[in-house]
C-alpha cells in the first residue's frame, strides 16, 4: 500500500465491506478500521448461549443476496430452504410462500387471480427491477414502465393495497407479514412497497441463510478484499478524524449520530444541525433460544419454512404495529422467527436447535417481552417452551450496545417511512457525499436502506471514485450510482 491512502472505511458491516471491495476491484488502496472484535458488524455469528450452538447476532435472512449487484457476484455458500415463509393461522393451517407464484398463490383460495395478477410480473422481472430499487434515490430509470408499475403499487399504504386487491384472509395475512418488515404502522404510505420488496425476494431468491452462520457472509467479503490488497484491523474504534492516516477518501459506515460524533468538527454547521434531525424508527426486542428440538409447529408447513411470521391475521398484525407506532407495547406482538438449523446442521450439535425471533417495540423500550414473545409462537406451536433449553433477551439498548448502529434498537439505521427514504440522511442530490470533500457516509443511513445487500456502500463507493474521476465498470454493469 502506497504511502496515503486512497480510501479508510470506518466500520465493516455490509455497506462497509462492500465499499472496500468496490475499492480494491477499482485497484485502490483501502483500510476498514472496526471496532468489535471481528468484522461483519450485523453478519457476526457468535455462540452466546451454550458451546457449538451458534447463532446470529443479526441478519440470518439473505434475501437480497442474488438480487443486489453488491454481494451476487460473491462465491457465498447458501442454504435455501424448502420453503421461503410460513405463516400460521388459529385454524391450525399456515399461508405459505413457495417458489412458484403459481404455487403459492394456488393456496390463496379465492385470491389466487389477484395474488397472480399483483406478483407475477414483478418476479418475472425481479432483476431490472431491484437494479431499480436498489439503485441511488435520484438516477435515470433504465426501465420505466417497470418502476412506474412497481412505484403505483408500492406508493400505497399496505392497508390500502390489501383492501384494493384482495378479499380473503390468507392473502391478506401474508401480506401483513412481509410489509410490518417496514417497522411501520401498515396504514403509512410506502409500506405496500416493503411488503413487495420482500415477497418479491422470497420468490425470486428463496430467503437463504448463509451455511454455518451470517457471518460466513462477512468472511467472505473480508478475503477477496484482503485477497485484492485491502487490510481490515479489528478493535480500532475511530473516536476522530484527526488521528486517522493520510488518505484522498474517508467513507462513514455509521448512522447520523456517531457521524456527528466521529466528524462533526469537520463538517459546516448547516449540514450537522440537518444530520441531528435525522430520525430513528422503532426498535427491536429480540430472544435467542438454544433447543433440544425443532419448534413443535401445529401445521406441518411451518416446519419446512426458513421464517415464520407469527401474529395471525392482518387486523392483529396491523393493530399491533399501529400500536408500537404510537409509542405502546401490543399484547400480541408482531413476531418474526427463523429457524436455521431445520436445514444446517452445521449451527448446532447434531438434533439439537437454534432459533431467534423478534417483535418490534418503541425506540428505546425497557418494556421485557419475552413473555409476550414465546406466547404468540406457543399459540402456534403448543409445547415450544418445553424445547427451550436456554434463551438470551436482547432489549433494544442491549441490541444496540452491540450493534450501534441501531440506535434505539432500530435495526434499519434510521426510520425507513417515505420522507426518510429519499431524504437519507437529508435532501442531497447525491446523499453519499457531504460539504466535506474527503468525507462519504456509506451506512443503511444513505438510500436504499436498511438489510444485507451492501448497496448504500456500494453506491457510496461509486461516489467516490465517480470524483476522482475514475471510470468503473461494476458502475456500468449495475445501473450507475450518480456522479458526486
Ligand atoms: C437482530 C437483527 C436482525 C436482523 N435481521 C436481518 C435479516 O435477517 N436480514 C437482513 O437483510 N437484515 C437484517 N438485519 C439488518 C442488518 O443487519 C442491517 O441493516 C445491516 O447490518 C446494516 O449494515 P451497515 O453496514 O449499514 O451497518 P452495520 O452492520 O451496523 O455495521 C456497522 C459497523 O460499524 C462499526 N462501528 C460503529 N462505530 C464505529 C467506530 N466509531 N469505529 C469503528 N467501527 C465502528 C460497528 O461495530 C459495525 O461493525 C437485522 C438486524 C438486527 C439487529
Amino acid at each position: 500500500m502506497s504511502q496515503i491512502l486512497d480510501a479508510i472505511v470506518v466500520g465493516s458491516g455490509p455497506n462497509g465491506l462492500a465499499a472496500a471491495l468496490r475499492f480494491t476491484r477499482a485497484g485502490w488502496g483501502v483500510l476498514v478500521l472496526e471496532a468489535a472484535d471481528e468484522p461483519g458488524g450485523g453478519l457476526r455469528t457468535q455462540e452466546v448461549l451454550e458451546p457449538g450452538f451458534r447463532h446470529d447476532v443479526c441478519a440470518t435472512v439473505q434475501a437480497l443476496a442474488s438480487l443486489s449487484p453488491a454481494l451476487s457476484t460473491l462465491d457465498l455458500d447458501l442454504v435455501t430452504p424448502p420453503l421461503p415463509l410460513a405463516h400460521p393461522l388459529d385454524d391450525g393451517g399456515a399461508v405459505v410462500v413457495q417458489r412458484s407464484v403459481s404455487e403459492t398463490a394456488r393456496g390463496l383460495g379465492e385470491d389466487t387471480a389477484a395474488y397472480r395478477r399483483l406478483v407475477e410480473p414483478l418476479v418475472r422481472r425481479a432483476v431490472p427491477l431491484f437494479s431499480e430499487v436498489l439503485g441511488p434515490v435520484i438516477h435515470l430509470p433504465r426501465h420505466p414502465l417497470l418502476l412506474a408499475r412497481f412505484g403505483v403499487l408500492g406508493l400505497l399504504p399496505a392497508s390500502r393495497l390489501v383492501t384494493l386487491l384482495f378479499r380473503g384472509r390468507r392473502a391478506r395475512a401474508l401480506l401483513a407479514g412481509f410489509s410490518a418488515h417496514s417497522m411501520l404502522s401498515l396504514h403509512e404510505p410506502g409500506t405496500a412497497a416493503f411488503g413487495l420488496v420482500m415477497l418479491i425476494s422470497a420468490h425470486y431468491g428463496g430467503w437463504p441463510f448463509a451455511r454455518g452462520g451470517s457471518s460466513s457472509v462477512a468472511d467472505v467479503l473480508v478475503r477477496e478484499l484482503v485477497a485484492q490488497g485491502g487490510e481490515v484491523r479489528c478493535g480500532e474504534r475511530v473516536i476522530g478524524l484527526e488521528g486517522l492516516p493520510a488518505s484522498r477518501a474517508v467513507l462513514l459506515d455509521l448512522v447520523p449520530r456517531d457521524i456527528l460524533g466521529v466528524a462533526g468538527r469537520q463538517l459546516p454547521r448547516a449540514y450537522t444541525r440537518r444530520l441531528a434531525r435525522y430520525r430513528y424508527g422503532p426498535g427491536i426486542f429480540k430472544l435467542d433460544w438454544t433447543l433440544d428440538g425443532p419448534i413443535p409447529w401445529r401445521a406441518e408447513e411451518c416446519r419446512l419454512a426458513g421464517t415464520v411470521h407469527v401474529g395471525g391475521d392482518w387486523e392483529e398484525i396491523a393493530s399491533a404495529e399501529h400500536e408500537v407506532s404510537r409509542g405502546r407495547h401490543p399484547s400480541r406482538p408482531f413476531v418474526l422467527l427463523t429457524q436455521p438449523t431445520l436445514f444446517d446442521g452445521s449451527r448446532a450439535p447434531e438434533g439439537r436447535h437454534v432459533a431467534w425471533a423478534y417483535c418490534h417495540v418503541p425506540n428505546g423500550s425497557r418494556v421485557d417481552m419475552t413473555e409476550a414473545v414465546e406466547r404468540q409462537i406457543e399459540r402456534f406451536a403448543p409445547g415450544f417452551r418445553d424445547r427451550v433449553r436456554a434463551r438470551r433477551a436482547w432489549s433494544p439498548e442491549a441490541v444496540e450496545r452491540h450493534e450501534p448502529n441501531c440506535v434505539g434498537g432500530d435495526i434499519n439505521g434510521g426510520r425507513q417511512d417515505l420522507r426518510q427514504l429519499v431524504a437519507r440522511p437529508m435532501l442531497r442530490l447525491n446523499p453519499y457525499t457531504t460539504p466535506n470533500p474527503r468525507l462519504f457516509i456509506c451506512s443503511a443511513a444513505t438510500p436504499p436502506g436498511g438489510g444485507v445487500h451492501g448497496m448504500c456502500g456500494w453506491h457510496a463507493a461509486g461516489a467516490v471514485l465517480s470524483r476522482a474521476g475514475i471510470r468503473d465498470l461494476s458502475d456500468e454493469r449495475h445501473g450507475g450510482t450518480g456522479g458526486s
